[in-house]
């Protein structure tokens, strides 16, 4: 497995829409093995392909946080949310493309998920708290959607504005 480099603001491959996958075969599953890698490492709870530089319906969660749990990692292929619940949950959710940045969002708090699993197989699952909000967050990704488009315009330009100041100065140093 390898660590991959994870892009952030305002690399414009974060606002596109990802594709589907159209194959699961060895080298999807070792890119999954190394997304999970990368999302132990950084340490996140879920990441989608396109934020290591593949814009693919591919994503992986483990919202497992407590350090004693065991890792419970999940890998979701081509995911459709196929139900929403009624009830909200208000989290203050971070981003692993937008480093030190926390956004207070308010999402449904119970859906139901399908997707392909590793070995190609359809599989349906009914998600809460936590794990509803990182599935969310990181379908959201595959629409090319982030947590700074739930905040106002001007908050989201300050945002985008100090991440496009900050890769200038990277770049010229
Ligand atoms: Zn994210």
């Amino acid at each position: 497995m390898a660590k991959l480099h994870i892009i952030t603001l305002p690399d414009p491959l974060l606002r596109q829409v990802s594709g589907p996958v159209e194959r699961i075969d060895d080298e999807l599953r070792r890119l999954a093995d190394d997304m999970l890698e990368t999302m132990y490492a950084a340490p996140g709870v879920g990441l989608a392909a396109v934020q290591v530089g593949v814009p693919r319906r591919l994503i992986v969660v483990d919202a497992a946080r407590d350090e004693e749990e065991e890792h419970r990692p999940i890998t979701m292929i081509n995911p459709r949310i196929i139900l929403l619940g009624e009830d909200r949950r208000i989290y203050e959710e971070g981003c692993l493309s937008i480093p030190d940045e926390r956004v207070e969002i308010e999402r449904p708090a119970t859906l139901r998920v399908r997707y392909l699993d590793r070995d190609g197989r359809e599989q349906e699952m009914d998600a809460d708290g936590l794990l509803a909000t990182v599935i969310l967050h990181e379908v959201d990704h595959l629409d090319g959607r982030l947590i700074i488009d739930f905040l106002s315009r001007l908050k989201r330009d300050i945002i985008v504005r100090r991440f496009k100041k900050q890769a200038k100065t990277e770049s010229a140093a």
